[in-house]
């Protein structure tokens, strides 16, 4: 711009400089051509005079003159002419100032002389005798001006073209300063030029509705990251090229990285032949799924392509942990081949015994002793397919409402329930407590008592006791089953609450149980929030403690 600026002045001042040199030297032209025209008429005056005194001798003599001196008789014919042959000249009467000579006395003209070819200044004056003297010189040219005035006429430009340079050099500054020092993040002071008011007034429009995006824009992406760094699953986004553009909390600790990583390609902080099979299909364009184990945990990683344009411009990937997942598919399994073992063996033992009886090969007095095989494989079969209905139902989250009840109304009602189970045994129950109200699921709590109460019995000793008390405590009720029976092992103690797991297999058959009752109650138990412990010397008793909040915010 500032150069701009200084081409344009400087062009105005050159344009001006010739211009003005045209004028003066018009002006210049016109002043030597009238001082010349009027040199020629003092010496055709002075001439005339010399003629008249001494007639032709003194043209004669002068005939060398600079000047051109012709001689006109009164009817025209040229008398005398130092530069032309005067018979060979036509009659000059009709010559301007030879007809104004003859007027008036003198007469001037300037023309291009048809005898010489050249530009001529004329001037006549008329003698006594009647002839006409005039002379002629050749008037001065433009180019013998210029090149006269050649030298003051260098020297001139060159003084002009160096002040107009220095001026449009000091110029173009001075209106550029203002602008180069305008705050382009204020708009709104006032503008040093009036004519900018427009553009600063736009300035400041677009400037209001850049903030006003930028703020929504903000906005956006805060909401987008709170919304993401709150994600459980991680999310990453890539660039084409597999650099990492976003990175959630989630995701960066679960590929063990920092959040630095963002801006750098991910292969570099975390290269498995997984990830890089993933990448390459989601980069090739298709959604891709991968199952990583990171630290002993399962993740399934997701990678989408996204397109632009039809071209994959990026990757998102998204990762789910699915270590739970995959252990419950693996109890879930592990769960039905134990039901298709446990289910197969009474079975058997009932269709072998069914068997025998059928093809007589059982003796009279035996039959009732298998007989009583066959029932006590048949309650064993129709209690574990209640177990197992049971602890389905749990599984698929299938619960009564909660409700206001008391859990000592719930532990006497299983008490007296099992009284009869545990005379068979020889062992003595005995409930201890206050009314202790809660809320619950009757059916589930029934549950829970009756599991821990009926194995204190069934891992009883003879003559041994069942001490049951129900207390609140605090915000509490708790549940402690005490028995004198054969105790739990430690290193059992962590597993007697999986599915199917037995201390003494052989003893839990004997006695009926399904290796399902404390799955069972674990179960009931989290749906209420309660919490289990168990303490047990092996030979000498367990104790079963179940707290459980009064109160269950479902
Ligand atoms: P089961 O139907 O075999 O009793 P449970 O799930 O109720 O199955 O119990 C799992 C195992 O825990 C039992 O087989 C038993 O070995 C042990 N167990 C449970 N309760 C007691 C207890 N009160 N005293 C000793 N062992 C127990």
């Amino acid at each position: 711009m500032t150069k701009r600026i200084f081409r344009s002045i400087g062009l105005v001042a050159v344009a001006v400089f010739a211009a003005s040199l045209i004028l003066i030297l018009g002006a210049l032209y016109e002043y030597f051509s009238a001082g010349q025209m009027q040199r020629l008429a003092t010496e055709t005056a002075l001439a005339a005079r010399a003629v008249e005194t001494e007639g032709r001798s003194y043209l004669e003599s002068v005939k060398d003159a600079d000047c051109r001196l012709t001689w006109i008789a009164a009817d025209g014919f040229v008398l005398f002419d130092n530069r032309a042959d005067e018979a060979a000249m036509e009659n000059h009467l009709e010559r301007e100032e030879i007809r104004q000579a003859l007027e008036t006395g003198e007469g001037q003209s300037q023309r291009l002389s048809s005898t010489l070819m050249e530009q001529q200044l004329y001037c006549a004056r008329r003698l006594s005798d009647g002839t006409v003297l005039r002379l002629s010189a050749n008037q001065l040219s433009w180019w013998s001006l210029l090149v006269a005035m050649a030298q003051p006429i260098c020297i001139v430009a060159v003084l002009a073209i160096v002040l107009s340079l220095l001026l449009a050099s000091r110029l173009s500054h001075r209106i550029m300063a203002p602008l180069n020092e305008l705050d382009l993040d204020d708009p709104d002071r006032t503008p040093p030029y009036e004519e900018l008011r427009p553009l600063m007034a736009r300035l400041s429009a677009q400037q209001n509705q850049l903030k006003s995006q930028e703020a929504l824009l903000e906005h956006r992406k805060n909401e987008f990251e709170t919304a993401v760094s709150h994600l459980s699953e991680g999310l990453i986004l890539l660039g084409e090229t597999g650099t990492v553009l976003s990175i959630n909390p989630a995701a960066a600790r679960i590929l063990g990285v920092t959040r630095a990583c963002e801006g750098k390609d991910l292969l570099l902080f975390c290269n498995t032949p997984d990830l890089r099979d993933l990448l390459h299909g989601a980069m090739a364009g298709r959604h891709t799924e991968r199952v990583m184990t990171v630290r002993d945990r399962s993740y399934q990683i997701n990678a989408s392509p996204v397109f632009t344009n039809g071209k994959v411009s990026g990757l998102s990937l998204m990762i789910f942990d699915i270590t739970e997942r995959e252990k419950n598919e693996l109890t879930r399994r592990e769960f039905s081949a134990n039901v298709s073992h446990e289910l197969k063996t009474p079975l058997q033992s009932i269709s072998g015994c069914a068997e025998l009886l059928e093809g007589g090969m059982v003796e009279p007095q035996d039959v009732p002793r298998f007989a009583g095989r066959i029932y006590d494989e048949a309650r064993r079969l129709m209690n574990l397919i209640e177990d197992i209905i049971r602890l389905s139902h749990l599984d698929e989250g299938s619960s009564d409402p909660f409700e206001k009840t008391d859990l000592f109304e719930i532990a006497s009602r299983m008490v007296q329930e099992l009284t009869p189970q545990a005379e068979k045994a020889g062992v003595t129950l005995s409930l201890t407590g206050e009314q202790s109200p809660m809320t619950g699921v009757p059916r589930l709590l029934s549950g829970i008592v009756y599991n821990l109460v009926e194995n204190a019995i069934k891992y009883n000793k003879p003559e041994g006791s069942v001490t049951i008390s129900v207390v609140p405590e605090g915000q509490s009720v708790v549940l402690r089953v005490a028995d004198t029976g054969v105790g739990i092992p430690p290193e059992d103690r962590d597993r007697i609450f999986e599915r199917f797991y037995r201390v003494d297999k052989s003893r839990s058959k004997e006695v009926g149980g399904t290796g399902l009752g404390l799955s069972i109650v674990k179960h009931a138990a989290a749906i209420h929030r309660a919490g289990i412990r168990v303490e047990s010397t092996p030979g000498v008793g367990s104790v079963f403690t179940v707290t459980f909040p009064q109160e269950v915010r479902e």
